[in-house]
């Protein structure tokens, strides 16, 4: 853990459908202050943001109203994001399963909803390189991280694929953190939050 900052951090919760009120409530729970995030104004200001879990599709066709796509392609590429699941597939390079328009921010490949049918959600505990020991992960209609390019970090798996990754200021898991009682992964991202803040 890296030193408080006099002002909370910022971070927005993109809220244009899915599961978001959960990781505004973590984030909270860890002192930051959060924003929901429904029009691209609300970025303005922002220290990061959370891109959550729901149906990628559906977050997509929100996004094509108003420039928002745009506007969020620019906004990642210059302040820390988290994507859950859903978010995760928003932010990756390329999407399979089928192919989809995507915010090619973070150098991953993910194929939607690559578990089937019969285990599509599940709760697994794994293994992961974050301080704290093994990491309950709830997978739910989940995407798999079929490649990772060059400057990403895996921090967890299943199965020998990713499900937690990050690369400079962007993370993505495949699972869904905010279901569970740890918040360790958020404490991750709100820590790359923090240096990024200080170091701008
Ligand atoms: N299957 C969803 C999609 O393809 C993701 C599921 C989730 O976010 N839990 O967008």
């Amino acid at each position: 853990m890296i030193a408080t900052p006099a002002k909370p951090l910022l971070v927005g919760v993109l809220a244009l459908q899915g599961a978001y009120d959960a990781h505004a409530r973590i984030l909270s729970d860890l002192g930051a202050t959060s924003r929901l995030v429904r029009l691209p104004q609300d970025l303005d200001g922002l220290d990061g943001l959370i891109l959550p879990g729901g149906e990628s599709t559906t977050m997509l066709k929100f996004l094509e109203r108003n420039g928002f796509f745009d506007c969020l392609q620019s906004y990642v590429k210059t302040t820390p994001t988290f994507g859950t699941c859903a978010g995760a597939i928003l932010l990756a390079a390329q999407v399979e399963g089928p192919a989809q328009r995507s915010l090619g921010a973070l150098d991953i490949t993910v194929q939607r909803n690559a578990y089937g049918r019969q285990i599509d959600s599940s709760i697994l505990t794994a293994e992961t390189t974050l301080a704290g020991g093994p990491l309950e992960m709830v997978f739910i209609r989940a995407p798999r991280i079929t490649r990772t390019g060059p400057g990403v970090e895996i921090l967890a798996t299943r199965d020998g694929s990713p499900t937690l990754v990050r690369s400079g200021n962007l993370m993505a898991a495949t699972f869904h953190p905010e279901l569970s009682h740890d918040p360790r992964v958020h404490q991750f991202f709100l820590d790359l939050v923090l240096q990024h803040k200080i170091s701008i």
